[in-house]
């Protein structure tokens, strides 16, 4: 009876994501849809403005297949001794660039004799980079994201702090669901392939928050 019930889960929890991806996938191909009839009409100098836009929702369809693709597919992690601050360094013109265009700022704290350890380089970045979107996305502008690493013995930490909106306690548990999200363009894909990263890395991600204070994921690995 077990396994018939887990079946079924499993079953209802395939359907669910099926309507969800085509939901979401929808959205871009109806404005794509639109622009390139609206190209087909307008004068060149709006098509170029209509081009960006398409592209954009292009990419939209194209990020949200591969993030739903990441996590349903039981994917090969190769993985190297690394350091999580140089991902960290490598990333941060791009997250500064972000948050300068919504009038935040980002602060580095990094531990500077941190422990390399055999990670997927691309999986972790993808880790950090779908934490601090979140957090800016929490945020007004002078809001501030922080981003820090920390080594106790054998286990290094990485936190994301922001000082955001905070989450209400009732939606602290659906956080790590796929498609579970309260933006109106949100994909809910982003904590998920977070977490399926963690735990490719054996790793552990936790939460805490404050509403109106703001919100920190802790994540932290075991180094052998
Ligand atoms: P999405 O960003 O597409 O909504 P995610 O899986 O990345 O999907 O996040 C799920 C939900 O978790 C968000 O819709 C939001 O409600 C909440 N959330 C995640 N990170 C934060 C944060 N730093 N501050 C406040 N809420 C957050
Ligand atoms: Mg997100």
């Amino acid at each position: 009876l077990r396994d018939e019930v887990g079946r079924m889960e499993r079953l209802s929890l395939v359907g669910q994501m099926a309507a969800s991806i085509t939901h979401e996938i929808r959205n871009p191909m109806a404005v794509i849809r639109g622009f390139v009839q609206l190209m087909q009409e307008r004068s060149p100098e709006n098509q170029r403005e209509y081009y960006h836009i398409v592209m954009e929702e292009l990419d939209r369809a194209n990020g949200i297949i591969n993030d739903f693709l990441s996590l349903a597919q039981n994917r090969i992690v190769d993985k190297e001794k690394s350091s999580l601050n140089a991902i960290i360094n490598e990333l941060a013109p791009l997250l500064w660039a972000d948050a300068n265009l919504r009038g935040q700022s980002v602060e580095l704290e990094l531990e500077p004799s941190l422990a390399s350890f055999d990670m997927n380089a691309k999986e972790i970045k993808q880790l950090i980079l779908n934490l601090a979107r979140n957090a800016m996305e929490a945020m007004g502008d002078k809001g501030l994201l922080v981003i820090r690493t920390k080594q106790i013995d054998n286990v290094i930490e990485l936190q994301v702090s922001d000082t955001g909106c905070g989450i209400p306690q009732e939606q602290l548990d659906h956080l790590f669901e796929p498609f579970y999200t309260t933006k109106t363009s949100g994909t809910g894909l982003g904590l998920a392939l977070c977490l399926s990263i963690v735990e490719q890395h054996l790793g552990k991600i936790e939460v805490t928050s404050k509403e109106d204070v703001g919100t920190t994921f802790v994540v932290t690995f075991t180094v052998t």
